[in-house]
């Protein structure tokens, strides 16, 4: 794990902020991300130390100074952070603390059932132009790594489940899962961006888990991850027949191809089950002896098998002897089929 104990993520408290000077204590029992929704992933646009922070200059120096003073340690502002996570003044991403932990911050706002800021410690991760996938994945890390730092600090299980304000609540989500259980304001974030990348509040879990249990990072995917294209679907799957919206896919090709070459003529295999498709079952069904309901399951499938079998059965070859033919319908015979031969006696 990046961040233990000893050695813990950078400090620079906002306690000029409104948030930080007002707000009340709370007991931390989970973790909440958010991301900015901003194109900017310094941390000096939004963290800086107070004018009177002992650690100022050194802290200007790591973090760089935002020259235009619209920081949130120097606005009178509505929103609180525990941790920021961003680019510092060399580049590098890093989480840096701007609240304790036992901080109530200011984060998701409320919805119908309450509010998460009661119990999870929030961070804020600087957003890009959501275009860069390189910093998309430097960012994530970063977040599981403080995520899987806060999770050890306070015992919070990962993939925990907790019961609050009559709602089940992982202990680890993000701004959109509040929202959507009734618990924060109406955002996206994190997941108009990570998802972009395969990477999801489930992913989340997965890595803090490994972290905690002292797994090394393992180097993420750098393509973004392709959903994953259902297994080819084979004739005798699945009941085919003709319904709304119209089955499709290549079982439904391999079924028209044979259909046609059993001489049941359903046109061009287009891979849509549709009208002509239909008819082309119920004939094949009526000749097999099935009830021709136009729906091809696990008989038809078999009676098909059959049918094909029996058509490609090798011709048995056969000798046939015609006694006592006349001379001249011998020749009209041997001139049709020149393996004939004539015999006498
Ligand atoms: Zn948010």
């Amino acid at each position: 794990m990046k961040y233990t104990d000893q050695n813990p993520p950078l400090v620079c408290m906002l306690s000029t902020s409104t948030c930080y000077q007002k707000t009340r204590r709370m007991e931390p029992w989970g973790v909440l991300w958010h991301s900015t929704g901003a194109n900017n992933s310094t941390l000096k646009r939004y963290v800086q130390p107070a004018d009177n922070d002992p650690r100022r200059e050194e802290l200007l120096q790591i973090i760089g100074k935002n020259k235009y003073g619209n920081d949130q340690n120097h606005r009178t502002g509505t929103t609180g952070m525990n941790f920021w996570i961003g680019r510092l003044a060399d580049g590098t991403v890093a989480a840096v603390q701007t609240m304790p932990c036992d901080y109530r911050p200011w984060g998701c706002g409320g919805g119908n059932n309450g509010s998460c800021n009661d119990h999870w410690i929030q961070f804020e991760i600087c957003e890009d132009g959501l275009k860069d996938e390189a910093y998309a994945q430097e960012a994530f890390r970063e977040a599981c790594e403080l995520t899987a730092y806060l999770c050890a600090l306070y015992g919070i299980d990962p993939n925990g489940m907790l019961s609050f304000k009559g709602k089940q609540v992982p202990a680890i989500l993000c701004h959109k899962d509040a929202h959507t259980l009734g618990l924060g304001s109406n955002h996206a974030d994190v997941l108009h961006w990570f998802p972009k990348y395969g990477l999801t509040m489930q992913t989340v879990r997965d890595r803090v888990t490994e972290l905690l249990a002292g797994a090394e990072w393992a180097p993420e995917p750098m393509k973004p991850v392709q959903p994953q294209p259902a297994a080819p679907l084979t004739l005798g799957d699945r009941l085919l027949s003709k319904v709304t919206p119209r089955l499709t896919g290549p079982d439904v090709t391999d079924l028209q191809t044979r259909l046609n070459a059993l001489g049941y003529n359903v046109g061009t295999a287009d891979g849509v089950f549709g009208t002509g498709t239909e008819a082309g079952v119920m004939a094949f069904q009526k000749a097999a002896g099935l009830t021709a309901d136009g729906k091809f399951g696990p008989a038809s499938y078999n009676a098909m098998l059959s049918m094909e079998a029996a058509k490609t059965k090798p011709k048995t070859l056969c000798t046939v002897i015609i006694p006592d033919l006349d001379e001249a319908a011998a020749d009209l015979l041997i001139q049709k089929y020149p393996q004939a031969q004539k015999s006498y006696g």
